[in-house]
């Protein structure tokens, strides 16, 4: 079964949606166009999960940091590295 990932339209989101979501949907399963949990409307996230087109990045990161929070990217095994927020610089490695 594919899985679909969705992020919000536009607005924040609540805490299932605000950073986007996967849900596994068989092909006859329409799309959804609005969050189970809030009823905000959705957008479906196009292509692979690693693959975040430019804007929608940007976004997303300062939606992170203004809510305080640190978003972190896995640069290898057991390694991350900061994307945003007031966290440390890295976490991880040796
Ligand atoms: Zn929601």
């Amino acid at each position: 079964m594919p899985i679909h990932e969705y992020a919000p339209l536009e607005g924040p989101g609540c805490a299932l949606c605000c950073y986007g979501f996967e849900r596994m949907q068989s092909l006859h399963e329409p799309a959804l166009t609005a969050c189970p949990a809030c009823g905000g409307a959705l957008r479906r996230v196009i292509g692979a999960p690693a693959v975040i087109d430019g804007q929608a990045h940007v976004l997303r990161e300062s939606h992170v940091a203004k809510h305080g929070f640190s978003q972190y990217r896995r640069v290898e095994k057991g390694r991350y590295e900061k994307i945003t927020g007031d966290g440390p610089d890295a976490i991880g490695g040796s």
